[in-house]
């Protein structure tokens, strides 16, 4: 069968057509303009691949930026809601994909939670049922699957905006959040790494001080999510995350913040505790794969 998957980014849409296992058939990525422009270029790119393998797709996932409405009671199900990103405000998503593909089931979620999915399926969490996916870029937002279930709850994790206790040596006086002084993505997240060193972050070298900095914030909010959820292990993704030198400082800073409290054999060896994503980049749109595979088999 053939399955659509949109992996809808506040920078960047990733669209694809996916088989059974899983295995991307053909993407196309477009950056995020207006929801007009973005989301006819999705339904586009997914009725051509219909017309050039001759197979109606059976269903499409769709994990996307947020904050968005996951309650299927809401009258903004399917919709992004509050973003400050120019004309995406209460921009219904699931709307106008189904409206093109009427008879076809459309699943949605947020990108986190999609992504932890498809880590879930396909990559680095296969033996985990408890776990969190963070993405550290542009933001930060975490998803959480719990007993094998992406986690909903009230209205969906937020894990970027927990609040951490600012470094005495910050040079960055405020986080760049605008809604909180002192949040994990005002702090860690790509736009704050530049705001504090006043250069793109990817152009630090690796023995850099922000490095030590970032893995500090992160391993606070680590921390804090091991004391909360009980994870069997935590998985990395994002452009930051690409500094490989973070894994190593943040493993040894959650281990010296935990300081013995939390007692078990996984957690003597952090390196397979705290990991990079199995799939890389691919986890969004891979997640949104298996989101679709989900809802044709009755939901996750
Ligand atoms: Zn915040």
């Amino acid at each position: 069968m053939l399955f659509g998957g949109i992996e809808g980014g506040g920078t960047k849409f990733v669209c694809a057509v996916g088989d059974d296992s899983g295995e991307i058939l053909a993407r196309q990525r477009f950056p995020t303009v207006t929801p007009q422009t973005t989301l006819h270029q999705a339904i586009t790119f997914l009725k051509n691949q219909e017309v050039l393998r001759g197979e109606r797709i059976a269903a499409i996932g769709i994990g996307s930026f947020g904050p968005v409405d996951l309650d299927p009671a809401s009258e903004h199900y399917g919709h992004i809601t509050r973003t400050p990103k120019p004309g995406w405000a209460f921009a219904d998503v699931v709307g106008s994909v189904q409206l093109a593909f009427p008879d076809v089931p459309v699943a949605f979620d947020t990108d986190v939670n999609t992504a932890a999915l498809g880590e879930h399926r396909w990559g680095a969490a296969q033996d985990w049922n408890t776990f969190a996916y963070l993405t550290v870029g542009t933001g930060i937002g975490g998803g959480v699957i719990v007993d094998g279930r992406m986690l909903h709850g009230l209205i969906h994790p937020e894990m970027g905006h927990v609040l951490l206790p600012r470094r005495d040596d910050d040079p960055l006086a405020r986080g760049v959040c605008p809604f909180h002084p002192n949040c994990l993505e005002g702090l860690a997240s790509g736009p704050s790494l530049e705001a504090r060193w006043n250069v793109p972050g990817e152009t630090l070298s690796p023995d850099h001080p922000a490095w030590d900095l970032e893995a500090y914030y992160l391993a606070h909010a680590l921390a804090d999510f091991m004391c909360t959820l009980s994870p069997q292990g935590i998985i990395l993704g994002g452009s930051v995350m690409h500094q490989q030198q973070l894994f190593p400082l943040i493993r040894q800073k959650v281990h010296d913040l935990l300081n013995g409290y939390l007692v078990h054999p996984r957690l003597d060896d952090l390196d397979s505790f705290i990991v990079p994503p199995g799939l890389n980049d691919d986890a969004g749109v891979r997640g949104a794969i298996a989101l679709a595979q989900a809802a044709l088999a009755g939901g996750v």
